[in-house]
């Protein structure tokens, strides 16, 4: 058994929205093929991934180091004992010889969303959902059928007023989403809790709407919103400062009761672990939103969430970053808090399997092999078409 090739392509992601510090319009995402010589039904079984979302396609680190890395590594060197599968950590460990120290985003992103191919590729050839082959290594076995999803969306849009927004977050609830996440910090402080209130009264109570400032404040505004937000008492109050910005965070916790999530634009264990050892966090009711893919990928996080245990944080405090297929398998594999969904927003690259259908907050998982992206007609297409490119 071994991998035949790693293929990988940059795709647009062709989106119009705009959250508090940058607009999506040049955003791009690398797709990456992990095939091996497995056959199945006569073809050749291949793991499949994307780079998550917010993160441009990094297919120079990949075609530079780390798919030759593994490609001349020996077959057998990257399977398991029992030489039945392909063994992700091994792989892991192939991609990171020769790497510097620190540095993360610059092969965290690349590493990772190889990593998350493989192991749909492992999942295939086991022949079960990537949620339970996790589960099985990671959960003690315990299988989940669906897991809480919310809706990440309430974007800046040109001509995108208060009624805009309330519609937008009606259409959601009438989906079977319960609680949504809107953006803030792209308007001033009266603008932005114009929009909380005008979201309030959609959902109808406060631990139903979160707020995303995408890490673009300063000081000031940061303090500001943090003073003009907590009487809401929202379900969470996202990136309020600099991701490294710990002591900055600490400050916004120590005036800001209700919950506070980040975590997102971290991509080590270390930078984690310092986030809840510097940000003034609270494992009791704030949420860390670590992006699997993005950070060097499935092995990592279960490393990742073993420190976090050590620092007294359980798993439900845990809500990935990404509304796709890999993180929906991830959250219901490892018994995590929820998964985020972005319906219509990015493309082939939002959202589940095209039936996926969302009951009173719970989505469920998928059956097929794998992390499931068959069902996923369009963005399949992509996916199959690195398959058949000689
Ligand atoms: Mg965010």
């Amino acid at each position: 058994m071994r991998i035949t090739a790693i293929r990988e392509i940059a795709v647009p992601i062709n989106s119009t929205i705009r959250n508090a510090v940058f607009d999506f319009s040049e955003m791009t995402t690398s797709v990456v093929a992990v095939i091996t010589d497995v056959m199945r039904d006569g073809k050749p079984v291949a793991g499949f991934s994307f780079n998550s979302t917010g993160r441009y396609a990094c297919g120079a680190q990949m075609r530079d180091r780390f798919i030759p890395r593994i490609m001349k590594a020996q077959p057998e060197s990257l399977l398991n004992d029992t030489g039945d599968n392909l063994d992700p950590e091994k792989i892991l460990a192939c991609m990171m010889q020769r790497e510097k120290p620190g540095g993360h985003t610059e092969r965290s992103v690349a590493i990772g969303t190889i990593e998350v191919a493989v192991w749909d590729a492992v999942a295939k050839i086991a022949d079960k959902p990537l949620h339970v082959v996790l589960a099985e290594k990671y959960n003690r076995g315990k299988l989940l059928t669906k897991v809480q999803c919310y809706v990440g969306g309430g974007w800046y849009a040109p001509g995108k007023g208060i009624k805009e927004l309330q519609d937008e977050i009606r259409a959601r609830l009438d989906e079977g989403y319960t609680t949504m996440k809107i953006k803030v910090g792209g308007a001033t402080v009266p603008e932005d809790v114009k929009r909380v209130e005008a979201g309030l009264k959609v959902v109808g109570s406060s631990d139903r709407l979160a707020v995303d400032a995408n890490a673009g404040f300063n000081r000031a505004r940061a303090l500001q919103y943090a003073q003009a937000l907590k009487q809401f008492k929202l379900r969470w109050f996202e990136e309020p400062t600099d991701p490294l910005d710990y002591a900055l965070l600490a400050d916004v916790a120590s005036i800001y009761d209700s919950p506070i999530g980040t975590g997102e634009n971290l991509f080590s264990t270390q930078d984690i672990e310092n986030l809840v050892r510097f940000g003034g966090l609270r494992e009791d009711r704030d949420i860390i939103q670590i992006d699997v893919p993005q950070s060097y990928g499935i092995v990592q996080f279960a490393r990742t969430l073993a420190m976090l245990k050590r620092h007294k944080w359980e798993r439900r405090s845990i809500f990935p970053h990404g509304g796709n297929q890999m993180t929906l398998a991830i959250v219901g594999g490892f018994g995590l808090g929820g998964c985020e969904a972005y319906p219509d927003v990015f493309g082939v690259f939002a959202g589940f399997a095209d039936d996926a259908k969302v009951e009173n907050g719970w989505l469920k998982l998928s059956d097929r092999p794998g992390i499931g992206f068959e069902a996923q007609n369009a963005l399949y297409a992509v996916m199959r078409g690195l398959v058949s490119r000689k």
